[in-house]
């Protein structure tokens, strides 16, 4: 059999082990594919610190962008060559009575999570289920399109499921790895972009990113400058700090929602606020295959870009490191070849 080169971890707070493996077969319905570049997103951390119940060793990685090398039996849409991505979503049973209401992310067999319930991409290679595989355009480098396969659905298709309409007031809060993405999304989607951060030097960068009004949440109230513009119709909160979320309620339009993408701490939430102006505090998960793909297409048409620092497959420790540092500008990649 021929061997991989493959990064897996073998227990919860164990190193990154870099190991040869046998090649995996693809099974039915399945792609094996030859990967190029595996984002290093935070979700990872569920794994390599054993956050969740993980079944050792496993292969992280869901920011999986590379080629389809090989085919299973019963694979229809998809060929040895083309271009492909695998997100955090890898597939769902397509028969319980979730996935029949087309609610795939709450499969009652459990979604398959790549890098969590099955092997992901820090690997030369690996398999995935085709309903999980998402068509990468030419227009973007291996590098460009892993993050947008975790970080750049997210924030791309909790915007345009948010209700919010062109020209509505809608707050990025946080302008890191997600929320780098999540700002050029609303910008280029035609919001009234507000960003959200902290301190003053980051007003040049958020208006880079295409924010129209920018709000330093050191030294600014930031429900009151909110207000000001009239309320936001939806804050993208991807920050870590309930508190910080917690500052934004106050600053919604009628109708508004906080819409969370961020894996905070519990906050207090004032039943007084939501009732009397209809106000929503709701989660969202990534997307499906489809939806990375159309996140990468709209990514081409209007020139969204993550950026990056890419690093080789032999320094993980390194990467995974930066990533967690919350330093990195502003998603980490590693090159598997
Ligand atoms: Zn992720
Ligand atoms: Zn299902």
């Amino acid at each position: 059999m021929a061997k991989m080169r493959a990064i897996q971890v073998s227990r919860a707070k164990g190193p990154f082990e870099i190991v040869e493996r046998e090649i995996p077969r693809p099974g039915p319905e399945e792609v094996r594919i030859k990967v190029e570049a595996c984002g290093v997103c935070h979700s990872d951390a569920l794994v390599k610190e054993g956050l969740a119940p993980v079944s050792y060793p496993r292969i992280p990685g869901h920011e999986v962008v590379g080629r389809v090398d090989a085919t299973g039996p019963n694979v229809e849409r998809l060929t040895v060559g083309q271009r492909v991505g695998v997100g955090w979503h890898g597939g769902q049973c397509g028969h319980c009575d979730s996935c029949r209401r087309g609610d795939f992310f709450a499969c009652e067999k459990g979604p398959i999570v790549t890098g969590l319930t099955r092997d992901g991409g820090y690997a030369e290679y690996m398999t995935a289920s085709q309903d999980g595989v998402a068509l990468v355009p030419h227009d973007l480098s291996d590098v460009e399109a892993a993050p947008l396969m975790c970080a750049g659905v997210t924030t791309f298709n909790a915007l345009r499921n948010s209700g919010a309409r062109g020209g509505d007031v809608v707050a990025v809060l946080g302008l890191g790895g997600l929320g780098h993405l999540g700002a050029q999304f609303a910008a280029k989607m035609g919001f009234n972009t507000v960003g959200i951060a902290r301190g003053k030097d980051k007003e040049a960068f958020a208006r880079q990113l295409g924010v129209k009004h920018y709000i330093d949440s050191q030294t600014q109230d930031v429900a009151a400058e909110l207000k000001k513009l009239g309320g936001a119709k939806v804050v993208l909160a991807t920050v870590t700090s309930g508190e910080a979320m917690s500052a934004t309620i106050g600053g919604l339009a009628p109708n508004g929602t906080l819409l969370i993408l961020g894996a905070a701490d519990p906050f207090p939430v004032a039943p007084i606020q939501l009732l009397s102006r209809k106000l929503s505090v709701k989660g969202w998960y990534s997307g499906t295959s489809i939806d990375s793909q159309e996140t990468m297409g709209f990514s081409v048409l209007t020139g969204v870009r993550s950026m990056n620092e890419e690093y080789p497959m032999d320094k993980v420790e390194d990467a995974y490191a930066r990533m967690m540092s919350g330093k990195a500008r502003f998603r980490v990649v590693l090159r598997m070849a």
